[in-house]
């Protein structure tokens, strides 16, 4: 579904992706960690084009997505991202942020386009709030209406970004289990975060960041009870 192929990605002097590789298969979940400023969200963003790559190959859903000929919004159709600060509009109710995509990009009606976001609001718990604005619902809650949003659309792979970065620790637990059935439904998942127990209980495959480049990838047991690398050591070290 992903594949990064030597991806190498500078910004201006900074060589910020340092032969990048990495696949992705159908229905994987992949849990990227790393210390801050290690390129994590680099890579992230550049599987939907949302970063340019200097060099090296990256295939998404059997297409080049750094070749300029492409349509890139038919593309992105296919791949949902969630943020840590969940950009919903404040302006919009939480069903008609649900709904915009879905009317203007796949042409739904409006009345399909709002039964597929009641769908979905009723699936990460909170359609009971499908006529209220963004702030008027806590961190957790627009988070899992941004995942809704992002569903909407009928992804095949969804990224996350630090999705409970910004959450008070109360409200966590509730978005991390909205990701959990989705990665039992079988979505391909990469997923940047710093939450290790769900990265344990959850991933197929956890990678390691550090200054650009993947210093491990494995599977998460053999990450996290017998680490290689030293900087991983020093990194599973300091979350003690
Ligand atoms: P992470 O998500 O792991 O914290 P990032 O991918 O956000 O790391 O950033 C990796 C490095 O690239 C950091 O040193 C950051 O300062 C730098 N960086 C990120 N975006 C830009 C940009 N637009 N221009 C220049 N440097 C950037
Ligand atoms: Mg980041």
């Amino acid at each position: 579904m992903i594949q990064f192929h030597q991806v190498e990605k500078h910004y201006g002097h900074f060589h910020v992706l340092k032969n990048i590789n990495l696949s992705v298969e159908e229905g994987e979940v992949v849990v990227v960690v790393g210390p801050s400023g290690s390129g994590k969200s680099t890579m992230l963003r550049c599987i939907n084009r949302l970063e340019t790559i200097t060099s090296g190959l990256l295939t998404v859903n059997g297409v080049q997505i750094h070749d300029r000929k492409i349509d890139i919004n038919r593309v992105r159709r296919d791949i949902g991202m969630v943020f840590q600060h969940f950009n919903l509009y404040p302006h919009k109710k939480v069903i008609d942020n649900i709904t915009l995509a879905p009317i203007k990009v796949l042409g739904l009606s409006k009345a399909e386009a709002a039964d597929t976001a009641m769908y979905y609001l009723e699936k990460v718990g909170i359609a009971d709030k499908a006529n209220a604005y963004p702030s008027q619902l806590s961190g957790g809650q627009q988070q899992r209406v941004a995942i809704a949003r992002g569903l909407a659309m009928k992804p095949k792979i969804m990224l996350f970004d630090e999705p409970t970065s910004a959450l008070d620790p109360e409200m966590v637990g509730e978005v991390l289990d909205v990701m959990k059935a989705l990665a039992r439904e079988g979505m391909t998942m990469v997923v940047v975060t710093h939450e290790m127990g769900f990265a344990r209980e959850v991933a197929d495959r956890v990678v390691f960041m550090d200054q650009g480049q993947i210093l491990e990838e494995s599977e998460p047991g053999a990450f996290f009870d017998r680490p290689q690398e030293e900087r991983l050591k020093t990194f599973l070290g300091r979350l003690l």
